[in-house]
C-alpha cells in the first residue's frame, strides 16, 4: 500500500456496483491509504455498495440521492454530526431518460431536458456548497465527464449538453473555492462499459471504434480512471484547477 492518500478521507459518490467507475477511483483512494465513504442513490444500491465499502479498511456506505435538498442535508449534516472532515470528494453521478439518449437530440422533451441537468450537472453545484463546510483543511472535488461535452458524439444528445454544463460548473467553482484551498476538475474519461454506458444506443460501436482511432489503440481501462483521480484527489495534484483531464487513449486530439 502506499501513502498518498494517509490519513485523508474521501468521499465517494455514485457507487452502483463493481463496474462503476466511482468504484474504481474508490480502489485508487484506498490502496493508497484514503479513509472511504461511499454513497448510492437508493435502497435497491444499498447491499452491494456496503459489500464494497467494507472490503476497504475502515470503509462505509450510505445513500445519498443528490436529486432531493432534503437528502443531501440530511446526508451531510449526519457528516458534520460526527466531525468528518473530508479532504477528497469525487462526484461520479449522471442520468438521462433512456428516450432521449435514443432519439434525436431535437426531440428532447423540456422535462428530460431538465433532469439530465439537474442530476448530471446542477448536483455538483450543490454537493460542492455542502462539502466545502466539510473541508476545513482545503481539498480537492472531482467530478466524471466526457468528450460529448464538447464534441458531438451519436446518442450522446442531451447529457452531452448536461456535460457541458458540468464542465463549465467546475471552472466557477474551481475559481470561488480556490481561496479556500480547495481544488475543482473534472476527469474526462474514455467510454468503459459501465450500467450507465448501457443506456447509450450503440455503446459498443463506440468502444470498437475507440480501440481501432484512439492513438493507443485501445479502451480505457476504468483502473487508469481510478489512477488519475488519484493524481488529482492527492497532494500529487495540488497545483491543479478548474481543469478537465482526459483519460481516453488520448481519443479527444483526433479529427475525422
Ligand atoms: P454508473 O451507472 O456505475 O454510475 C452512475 C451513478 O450515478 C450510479 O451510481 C447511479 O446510482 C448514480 N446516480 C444517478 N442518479 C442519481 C441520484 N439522483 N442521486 C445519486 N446518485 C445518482 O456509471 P458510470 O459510467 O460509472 O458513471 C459515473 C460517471 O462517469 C457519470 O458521470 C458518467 O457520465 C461518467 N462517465 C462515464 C463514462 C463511461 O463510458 N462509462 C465515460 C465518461 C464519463
Amino acid at each position: 500500500m502506499g501513502e498518498l492518500m494517509q490519513g485523508k478521507t474521501a468521499l465517494v459518490m455514485g457507487v452502483a456496483n463493481r463496474w462503476s467507475l466511482a468504484y474504481a477511483i474508490a480502489r485508487s483512494l484506498a490502496r493508497e491509504g484514503a479513509r472511504l465513504i461511499l454513497t448510492y442513490q437508493s435502497e435497491r444500491q444499498r447491499a452491494a455498495t456496503e459489500e464494497l465499502a467494507t472490503a476497504f479498511a475502515g470503509g462505509e456506505a450510505a445513500a445519498c440521492d443528490v436529486s432531493r435538498d432534503d437528502d443531501l442535508d440530511r446526508f451531510f449534516a449526519g457528516l458534520r454530526e460526527r466531525g468528518v472532515a473530508l479532504d477528497a470528494v469525487v462526484h461520479s453521478i449522471a442520468f438521462a431518460n433512456r428516450e432521449d439518449l435514443e432519439h434525436p437530440f431535437y426531440e428532447t422533451s423540456r422535462a428530460g431536458f431538465l433532469l439530465a441537468q439537474d442530476v448530471s450537472a446542477y448536483s455538483l453545484v450543490a454537493v460542492a456548497r455542502r462539502a466545502a463546510e466539510l473541508m476545513p483543511r482545503g481539498g480537492s472535488i472531482l467530478t466524471l465527464t466526457y468528450l460529448g461535452a464538447t464534441r458531438v458524439v451519436p446518442n450522446y444528445n442531451v447529457m452531452g449538453v448536461a456535460k457541458a454544463a458540468l464542465e463549465a460548473s467546475v471552472r466557477y467553482l474551481a475559481a470561488e473555492l480556490g481561496a479556500r484551498g480547495i481544488r475543482v476538475n473534472a476527469l474526462s474519461a474514455g467510454p468503459v462499459k459501465t450500467a450507465s454506458a448501457r443506456a447509450i444506443k450503440d455503446f459498443s460501436k463506440i468502444l470498437d471504434e475507440v480501440a481501432q482511432r484512439a492513438p493507443l489503440r485501445r479502451v480505457t481501462d476504468p483502473g487508469e480512471v481510478g489512477d488519475a483521480a488519484l493524481f488529482l484527489a492527492s497532494d500529487l495534484g495540488r497545483g491543479v484547477t478548474g481543469d478537465i483531464l482526459f483519460v481516453d487513449s488520448g481519443c479527444h486530439v483526433m479529427g475525422f
